[in-house]
């Protein structure tokens, strides 16, 4: 019991989605090994039979860690997709679906997902469909599916017309965020994390903002309590902005900031010069500028985000085709039909929805990140 206490009192964060069950997040470092408390805590073990799903990069990286999850779940098998946002595909999860039919998995299984986004999306979406349904726990292992992906309820995988074309909204039984896993995250994918982090400070919390304007050495160097406030104020911000609007009618769009330009530069260039978290912050210098030439945000402003994108390492340029860009943001499917909607900032803390800005001021804007 004392055990368990302990396990329980490293729990930060209670969310409480509109539709289906609260959850809880724990963030703690090195607490994998404790999981089967946690496991028997939410009433999963001993009655649920478990499955680990993750991917062949992190069998490879977190061997020792998923071995120390296997042996909490009752060495269960383990379940490896090949890594990689290709790879996110129906006919790969229905392989897994294979997988576990033919083992004779139940409604009474348990999926565990040690894994970044790709896969955490993937077997989300598999765990919501398995036999009508089935729990899910996240083991989120890279710093975005900490802060992003792990935390709303959106679970997908990609068809060949879009990403994340067919999903649903499930929500897990719990996320255990083990910062320990971090230790082999390359440093693009941990830059990627924090391009989300920035983009919660700027749209909601100006102090938390300031926070990490404070603590750019901890945060580059990882340190762990630096890292737990972050993951906490973050996962606690994006699901504040979901449980008030949980399927994106008005609020959630906020989280977009940044991504309208960002989704045009990663088409622009196919998905393979910049990974997510580094078009996105390139395209919230290029948001904080349209900001700026409207009026709604002061050039201090927009420099002290830039500075703050600077300080932590991201780059600065990205040379536009303004023609290409207009034409690859037209069909965002995150615009509502007709208008363009941007997420600008008018001052840090606090975001604005704006629609159909003139062209003339979008193609100004886009200076911000010339070369
Ligand atoms: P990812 O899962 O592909 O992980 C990135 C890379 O890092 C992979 O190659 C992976 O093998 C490797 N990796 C993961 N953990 C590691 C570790 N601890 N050490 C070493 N290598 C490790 O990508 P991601 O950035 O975590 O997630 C991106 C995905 O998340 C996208 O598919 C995106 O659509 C999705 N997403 C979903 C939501 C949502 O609300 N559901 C929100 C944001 C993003
Ligand atoms: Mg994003």
């Amino acid at each position: 019991i004392m055990h368990m206490l302990k396990f329980w009192e490293s729990h930060a964060l209670d969310v409480h989605p509109s539709e289906g069950g609260r959850y809880p997040i724990f963030i703690g470092k090195n607490i994998v090994p404790d999981a089967a408390i946690m496991l028997e805590g939410l009433r999963l073990a001993p009655t649920y039979e478990f499955l680990i799903c993750t991917d062949t990069t992190i069998a490879k990286e977190q061997n020792t860690k998923l071995s120390e999850l296997r042996g909490q779940a009752g060495r269960c098998p383990i379940f490896k997709f090949q890594a990689g946002e290709g790879h996110k595909t129906l006919h790969n999860l229905n392989q897994l679906y294979s997988f576990m039919l033919h083992r004779g998995y139940t409604r009474k299984s348990c999926l565990l997902q040690f894994s970044g986004g790709v896969v955490g999306d993937m077997a989300g979406f598999g765990a919501a469909t398995y036999q009508r349904g089935i729990p899910f726990v996240q083991f989120p292992t890279t710093l975005l599916s900490m802060v992003d992906s792990s935390v709303g309820g959106k679970v997908a995988v990609n068809h060949a017309e879009g990403k994340n074309m067919i999903g649903a909204f499930y929500q897990p039984k719990a996320v255990v965020c083990d910062i320990s896993v971090l230790n082999t995250l390359p440093p693009t994918e941990y830059l990627a994390g924090l391009a989300e982090i920035v983009k919660y400070g700027v749209i909601y919390d100006e102090e938390f903002f300031t926070y990490l304007e404070n603590n750019v050495e901890k945060i580059k160097a990882h340190d762990f309590d630096v890292l737990k406030h972050m993951i906490f104020r973050s996962c606690q911000i994006k699901a504040e902005v979901v449980g008030i609007d949980e399927k994106e009618a008005g609020l959630r769009a906020i989280l977009n900031y940044g991504h309208t330009f960002g989704h045009a530069i990663e088409k622009l260039t196919h998905y393979e010069l910049y990974s997510h978290g580094i078009a996105v912050s390139l395209g919230m210098r290029v948001a904080a500028r349209a900001a700026v030439l409207l009026g709604k945000l002061s050039k201090e402003d927009e420099q002290r985000q830039n500075k703050l994108l600077d300080d932590l390492g991201f780059p600065k340029t990205y040379n536009t085709d303004v023609e290409a860009a207009w034409a690859a943001m037209a069909v965002d499917k995150k615009a509502e039909k007709g208008t363009r909607v941007y997420i600008l900032p008018t001052k840090i803390g606090k975001v604005e929805k704006v629609c159909n800005i003139d062209k003339g001021i979008i193609a100004d804007a886009w200076k911000a990140i010339q070369a």
